[in-house]
């Protein structure tokens, strides 16, 4: 789940390994540890609950002179975050250690058995088994030994192992939880994400399931799990470390959301062309027979990409004419869904690494759907799963928040309805309109962003109200939902999005003096019923804060507060309204003084189920 970084090199691994977990801690994490292979018998280990900064304190960098360790972040599955829960485990002896990022699955029957065996057991975690098991099978052999304990094991792991009888080998294996390597200049990095590499090079190899790589600092030799030789090609990271640093901004989620007229150019580029009303998404040109043969379309995803798959819904509706529906990834895989000749499901997801859209994605591609990906993360493990799909190209996003990459989704999705739309029903003109408008998002975006000294003055007036509601009709609908998910996520408050229409089906009932009510009401065919929503909350005692276009008659009149956003097409209205709602629960988050970047109980990306 959380973070891996591996070093072998000429350099002391330390500092590297340091650095390089401080750039996963924006995953989110509860204790971290490293071990250094120092020429001793035994690995050397230090390891802590709690923050970095707390490991940090306990590491003596001048003595440490070992090249060759390994460095983890540890999300808890098995065993409370205690000191001796954190990885690296090692085996009985001490001479080998494991880190690992996932969860064995038959880790009890494999405890009994090593019980009886003789072994005694320090923590309570599914990875100490594992450390113990490759101690029990190594004969001299790391990567053998690694290899023969991965076949007696359930589960999924990214993992890195070193052994003080094997200075200078990293051996890493993956299943279910990624790994790549940073190929530098006689030295190579493990990691389990690339921001941990991009400071050292951007030439990278994926490791893909069933891998096994063992790493020198001259070079790396991967094979599978049968020890059959896989040649691997080296590709180039896009990212650049700026990306990944904080450029001025208190936080990143700040600076994601000030990024986005930036990032949807970049989602844009070269894919549109209002002239001729055209979309080139290069992703899909394999497949764009097929799909436009669609019946069906389902997409899937979790959290905020559920809701950016919802406005897609519309979108697909709307510009295609499609029947489309959204589906949350963890139902979606363990409900026997209904896949017809015909039925394309396309999953969404910001890191390509959510566990519960990936088995989505595998049990619609079982049943004989073709799948498709909207991913952020290049080479990620859904973007290689799918048939084809549609980078988002919006940086890398390291608030767990996430913000740009919603924005990303819904672009992208926009951009497939109106490539599907014109291969159906979508006139050219209509098209051309369409896309006309979502140029110009961009520059609307940055329009959004100025309002947000009016964004803080509502986070300053209601951060202390602990009930809040949100409320938007039609393709806003998704957008009040997403805005009340990232109040709560970040700021701790309770929070419900809601179609306007539905609170007087019961949430009207939670309605009291001074709670504070977001209204969605852009100009849109049913602005007059949400005028009628808005007097339904004010004359319960709701204080309405509106989210409003340019112009718009009356609101002034039954509002708290108006927010103004441009006017655009109604189907694009969601990249607009999301961005003070973004802002609003940014500044209430630290308003509250919460850890906006690392947000309580919360990964960035959730790769159990
Ligand atoms: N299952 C392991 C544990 O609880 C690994 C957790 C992780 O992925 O960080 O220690």
């Amino acid at each position: 789940m959380c973070g891996i970084v591996g070093y072998v090199g000429p350099r002391p691994a330390l500092p590297i390994l340091v650095e390089g977990l401080r750039r996963l801690e924006y995953r989110g994490y509860d204790s971290s540890g490293v071990a250094l292979v120092n020429g001793e018998r035994t690995v050397a280990i230090t390891k802590s609950a709690g923050r970095i900064n707390v490991l940090e304190q306990l590491l003596d960098y001048e003595h440490a002179t070992a090249t060759c360790g390994i460095g983890h972040t540890r999300w808890a599955t098995h065993g409370a975050p205690t000191d001796i829960n954190a990885h690296p485990h090692t085996d009985q002896t001490g001479r080998i250690a494991v880190i690992h990022n996932g969860i064995i699955e038959n880790y009890r029957a494999l405890k009994t058995y090593l019980a009886q065996q003789g072994v005694e057991f320090q923590s309570q975690t599914d990875t100490e088994v594992l450390a113990q098991l490759i101690g029990l099978r190594y004969h001299g052999n790391l990567e053998r030994a690694v290899r023969e304990a991965l076949l007696e094991v359930d589960g999924t792991y990214g993992l890195a192992v070193v052994c003080s009888e094997e200075p200078g080998v990293l051996v890493a294996a993956r299943k279910g939880s990624p790994l790549i390597i940073g190929v530098g200049k006689n030295e190579n990095i493990l990691a389990s994400d690339a921001a941990a590499i991009i400071a050292h090079t951007t030439q990278v190899v994926y490791l893909a399931d069933g891998e096994i790589a063992r790493i020198t600092a001259d070079g790396f030799k991967t094979t599978t799990m049968d020890a059959a030789p896989v040649t691997k090609e080296l590709e180039e990271i896009e990212w650049t470390l700026d990306q990944i640093e904080l450029g001025g901004h208190d936080h990143f989620m700040s600076k994601e959301i000030f990024e986005q007229p930036a990032a949807l150019e970049m989602c844009m580029r070269g894919r549109i062309d209002p002239h001729t009303g055209s979309v080139h998404l290069g992703g899909l040109t394999d497949c764009a027979r097929e799909l436009t043969r669609a019946k069906r379309i389902i997409l899937t995803g979790c959290g905020t990409a559920w809701h950016a798959a919802l406005v897609g819904e519309y979108l697909f509706e709307e510009l295609a004419r499609i029947p489309t529906e959204t589906e949350y990834a963890s139902e979606f895989r363990y409900r026997n869904p209904i896949i017809e000749d015909g039925t394309v499901v396309i999953a969404i997801s910001q890191s390509g690494e959510t566990a519960d859209t990936y088995a989505a994605l595998c049990e619609a591609q079982d049943r004989g759907a073709l799948a498709l990906g909207v991913v952020n993360s290049v080479g990620s493990t859904i973007a290689r799963q799918t048939d084809a799909g549609v980078y988002l190209h919006v940086g890398p996003e390291i608030g767990v928040a996430s913000t740009k990459a919603f924005s990303g989704q819904v672009t992208v999705l926009a951009m497939m309805a109106a490539f599907l739309g014109r291969r159906k029903h979508l006139s050219q003109p209509g098209a051309s309109q369409f896309l006309e408008a979502l140029s110009v998002i961009p520059r609307q975006v940055e329009q959004c962003l100025a309002t947000a000294d009016q964004c803080r003055a509502v986070a300053e007036r209601y951060h202390e109200r602990l009930n809040w509601l949100y409320l938007g009709r039609g393709f806003n609908y998704p957008v009040a939902l997403e805005g009340a998910l990232k109040l709560k996520e970040i700021s701790y408050i309770h929070a419900e999005g809601l179609p306007a229409a539905e609170m007087k089906h019961g949430p009207i009932a939670l309605i009291e003096e001074g709670m504070p009510v977001v209204c969605i009401a852009t100009n849109c065919a049913q602005y007059d019923k949400i005028i009628s929503n808005i007097e339904e909350v004010r004359s319960r005692g709701g204080h309405v804060i509106a989210i409003a276009t340019e112009g718009n008659r009356g609101i002034h009149e039954v509002a708290e507060q108006v927010i103004h956003v441009p006017d655009t097409l109604d189907p694009l209205q969601p990249l607009l309204t999301v961005v003070p709602l973004q802002l609003i629960a940014y500044h209430a988050a630290v308003l509250r003084g919460c850890n906006v970047d690392k947000p309580r109980n919360l990964a960035k990306s959730v790769t159990v189920e």
